[in-house]
């Protein structure tokens, strides 16, 4: 039976995973069944790159009625941990997809992978060798010359057995002995000339405790897993391209035990711009007090783009967008923050923020006096209606907004000009005063009483500027934090045109001095309520976020997630 009568035809674009699953689909090759899975190791936090897995394997198997299990590949004892587990699952999470009942820990199949060692043994498809490390690296050959049998290849069935009951009661150091797949020394796939399946390890599990002294190698404990839980589409990123031809070996040869053969697809990973997404480099950023922790703003991984106030929906969009490909890629970093753009763009509300605030004072208005305006919370949206900006006679207006003698094209605010106060009145500049040093320490002006927008006649005033205020008295003063890109260079660490020969740069040179520029703003005085992680667009500055860390109830912190223009569209 075909699952397609039953489920709607997916909306996302065709690429070369959906024409395989609906080919298997048509020849109902899996029976009806159709699986995915993600598989975290649990040593790090999750970044962008992780984010095009998760919503390629949940998002297949939603949109063809199957399922995506979460696994955790925690069969390495050493490097992993309970935080990044619980990190693990809340950044899938937080990206929009459920595992339903299907959360696996690869360690629970400890007896089940030991089984298929022995099993592999028994049958004479592997055995323990007892060569030193040393020995097998030479044993192995290269790329262009066949390797050699090693002396213990040949061992009989029972003192392989014998061996490896004895690695795993602890009877041998690490690297006396280790299990092998018996498959071809001379092949010209380095990956099967009799590939380590099982090592000996004196080491403590974050799961299983000190249970085991033997663990798998990470390429069989991987289709293993795959074929216990009756994976159909195995998707990895193109590195593994090489190893497939032992993953179904493997699966092949235990067939017997596993009575399934989930089948390996490989896509190229995602290689961003401006930022680095490998595990070992992000260690450093953090280690090294680069940035302030994983959940730094700046920081690629989903735990950092959540507090600098990039969506779920954000990463869906941008995932669909760059597509699957069998080919390696560059994907520019404007991509992703168009797509963060766009989302913010229907979402966010409106508000007003001075940044970089000078005073405007508006000499015609009565001292005490204040008053309402009506600003709309969304543009495009009425339905999301009106919020009450307070109005007075003591405003901050950016600092950019007002010049002594304008430039040709400027219609903001200069002495004898008249400009709209955005959902206030228009107002006629009169002049400004300055300290010692000829800084302009406030601006004055007039405003026209019958010109305040919404009322009858305000649009007889035609006027060419328009700028944002706060009312002085009113403000949220407040700290604002204006991130931009970590790195400065697109592809950090690499040589530049013009550098010497031989010239070695480290990507940490090439980290952005500018990277995060804190204020202190003033915020229309709405902007106190908002919650942790409410996004806003502030008028004409960009998409800010109350940061989830730092806000306090009442006195929220934004943090600027990516401006209203590509600013680095020429880099
Ligand atoms: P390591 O190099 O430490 O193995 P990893 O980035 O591969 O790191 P895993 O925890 O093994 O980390 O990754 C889980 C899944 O995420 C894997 O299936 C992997 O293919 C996928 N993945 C990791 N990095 C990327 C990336 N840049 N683009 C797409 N998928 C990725
Ligand atoms: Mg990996």
């Amino acid at each position: 039976m075909s699952q397609n009568t039953t489920n709607p035809a997916p909306v996302a674009p065709s690429n070369f995973l959906r024409q395989i699953i609906e080919e298997d689909i048509r020849s109902d090759k899996w029976g009806g069944r159709m699986a995915t899975r993600f598989p975290p190791e649990p040593n790090g936090y999750l970044h962008i790159g992780h984010a095009k897995s998760i919503c390629l394997n949940f998002g297949l198997a939603r949109d063809y009625g199957g399922v995506c299990h979460m696994r955790f590949d925690d069969t390495n004892p050493e490097k992993e941990e309970q935080e990044y587990v619980d990190s693990i699952l809340d950044a899938v999470q937080w990206l929009g997809f459920d595992w339903a009942d299907h959360l696996y820990y690869a360690s629970d199949y400890f007896d089940r992978m030991y089984a298929c060692a022995e099993f592999l043994l028994q049958e004479g498809k592997a055995y323990v060798d007892s060569l030193s490390a040393e020995d097998m690296r030479a044993y192995r050959g290269t790329l262009t010359e066949a390797g050699k049998n090693s002396p213990f290849r040949e061992r009989s069935v029972e003192e392989n057995l014998d061996l490896f009951r004895r690695m795993r009661a602890g009877e041998f150091p690490e690297g006396t002995h280790i299990v092998r797949a018996k498959i071809d020394m001379a092949s010209p796939n380095i990956n099967l000339r009799d590939p380590a399946i099982y090592r000996i390890r004196h080491a403590e599990h974050h799961r299983s405790g000190d249970k085991w002294c033997v663990y798998p190698m990470y390429t069989f404990a991987h289709p293993i897993e795959d074929a216990i839980e009756r994976i159909t589409h195995s998707i990895c990123t193109l590195e593994f391209e090489d190893q497939r031809p032992f993953y179904d070996w493997l699966l092949d040869a235990l067939m017997p035990v596993l009575s399934w053969h989930s089948r390996q697809y490989e896509f190229a990973r995602l290689n961003l711009t401006f930022v680095v997404l490998s595990k070992r480099r992000l260690i450093q950023l953090v280690n090294e007090k680069h940035v302030s922790g994983w959940d730094d703003p700046r920081m690629p991984t989903l735990v950092g783009a959540r507090r600098r106030g990039y969506t779920p929906e954000g990463f869906r969009v941008f995932a669909e967008r760059i597509g699957v490909s069998k080919a390696d890629s560059w994907i520019g970093y404007g991509i992703l923050e168009d797509c963060m753009r766009e989302d913010l763009n229907g979402r966010a509300e409106r508000r007003i923020a001075v940044l970089d605030p000078l005073k405007l004072v508006i000499d015609n208005y009565p001292d005490d006096q204040e008053e309402e305006c009506l600003a709309p919370n969304h543009p495009q949206k009425p339905e999301l209606g009106k919020r009450v900006v307070p109005f007075s006679k003591e405003l901050w207006i950016e600092r950019e907004d007002f010049v002594e003698t304008p430039p040709k094209g400027y219609f903001r605010l200069f002495p004898g000009n008249l400009v709209r106060l955005r959902y206030g009145f228009v107002v006629k500049c009169t002049g400004c005063e300055k300290d010692e040093t000829g800084k302009v320490t406030a601006v004055h002006c007039e405003y026209l009483p019958d010109s305040k927008s919404g009322t009858p006649g305000a649009d007889t005033y035609k006027v060419k500027g328009n700028i944002h205020w706060v009312s002085a008295r009113h403000a949220y003063e407040s700290q604002v934090r204006l991130y931009d890109r970590l790195f400065a260079q697109a592809n950090p660490g690499a040589r530049r045109p013009g550098d010497a020969e031989g010239t070695e740069r480290n990507y940490l040179d090439d980290l952005n001095p500018e990277s995060v520029k804190t204020i202190t703003a003033f915020l229309e005085p709405a902007l106190r309520e908002a919650p942790p992680e409410a996004c806003f667009q502030f008028e004409r500055h960009g998409y800010f976020v109350a940061d989830r860390v730092d806000s306090k109830p009442g006195t929220p912190v934004f943090n600027r997630t990516v401006t209203l223009k590509d600013s680095w569209g020429k880099a």
